[in-house]
């Protein structure tokens, strides 16, 4: 193996600079020749690959975001597209590829790898922790932590003027974030896409803790759970609250990664070289009890990553 190239693909997530970072220098010191390609699996096709060298990826570890930029190239889920790649990466005389990013990403890396015979290694990027096989995805982190630094700020305003605040944050079929953020913000209420929400029930138990004294109400919904605006509309006429909707939106894909985000994507970007160059190919880096290890991609791609329901439960226990 001579030359190698990575790409950032779909959604971004903070750390995915670093993970570029780790593959670029620790490929260099392999001995290969490292090439960037732009825009994710659209940048592939329309050719744009260019060398990166040791220092190009200097002070790119604190960003946020993606230096190789990304993009949805829906056209990807078709074989023939994916010939077309293929074909690319072998005009440009490239052995190997490393894909960093979400799902949808990896189904591409897997199919470039068993159908077109590319060499071909899937890092998890993606803020949702929704890929089966690791404990985290590269980027979860920051996101949690730029979630809970907002929900604190929220419940300051909230306990000063007696208000309810219903905040949505991302998950479109995953309630990690909100759960995980809910728990350690002390929220009242988390709504989650994996467990049906009762709102007459719900609606009960806030006015309750309400009567007992609480002075202020924080609702963490998923958005793939309900919109903040229908929470507001089942509750806010029960719980004897002011309320009011704060959606978070894209401000939790950005920002700088936390030191966490920044190791994971280091060890990740290192062991995806490593795997390249022992010949293996259709797999993904993976964070399992501490260690980075390599699993097959069609067995992540095939399991759904469950929530862990006990965090929930301790969320409701402790708050
Ligand atoms: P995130 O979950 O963070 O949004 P993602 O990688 O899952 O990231 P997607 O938009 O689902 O984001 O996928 C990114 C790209 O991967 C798609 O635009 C497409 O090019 C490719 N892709 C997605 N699904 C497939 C598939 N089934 N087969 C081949 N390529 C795919």
């Amino acid at each position: 193996m001579k030359r190698i190239a990575v790409m950032t693909s779909g959604g971004d997530a903070p750390g995915m600079n670093a993970a570029i970072r780790a593959v670029v220098r620790y490929g260099i010191k392999k001995g290969l020749e490292v090439y960037g390609i732009k825009r994710g699996y659209a940048g592939l096709l329309d050719e744009e690959i260019e060398p990166l060298s040791f220092a190009s990826v200097g002070g790119i570890m604190e960003k946020g975001g993606t230096i190789l930029r990304t993009s949805r190239c829906p056209e990807f889920v078709m074989k023939e597209t994916r010939a077309e790649a293929a074909k690319i990466l072998k005009r440009h005389g490239i052995d190997g590829l490393v894909v960093i990013g979400g799902e949808g990403s990896l189904h591409g890396a897997m199919f470039l790898a068993e159908e077109q015979k590319i060499p071909v290694i899937g890092v998890p990027g993606t803020i949702d922790n929704d890929i089966a096989m690791t404990d985290m995805s590269i980027g979860v982190d920051t996101c949690l932590n730029t979630v809970v630094d907002a929900i604190q700020k929220l419940k300051d305003t909230a306990s000063s003027h007696e208000r309810a605040f219903i905040i949505e944050v991302m998950g479109r079929s995953s309630g990690y974030i909100a759960t995980v953020s809910g728990l350690v913000t002390g929220a009242e209420a988390i709504i989650v896409p994996e467990v049906p929400v009762n709102y007459e029930e719900l609606s009960n138990r806030l006015l309750q803790e309400r009567e007992r004294g609480k002075i202020n109400c924080i609702v963490v919904v998923a958005e793939g759970a309900a919109s903040a605006y229908t929470v507001a509309r089942h509750l806010e006429h029960r719980i004897g609250y002011e309320t009011r909707i704060t959606i978070l939106g894209h401000i939790q894909r950005g920002g700088s990664p936390t030191a966490f985000d920044r190791l994971l994507a280091s060890r990740m970007g290192v062991a995806a070289v490593d795997a390249l160059l022992n010949g293996e190919t259709s797999v993904m880096t993976a964070l399992q009890g501490g260690k980075i290890v390599t699993v097959p991609l069609a067995e992540v791609l095939k399991e759904k990553k469950k929530l862990d329901l006990h965090l929930l439960e301790l969320a409701g226990l402790l708050s």
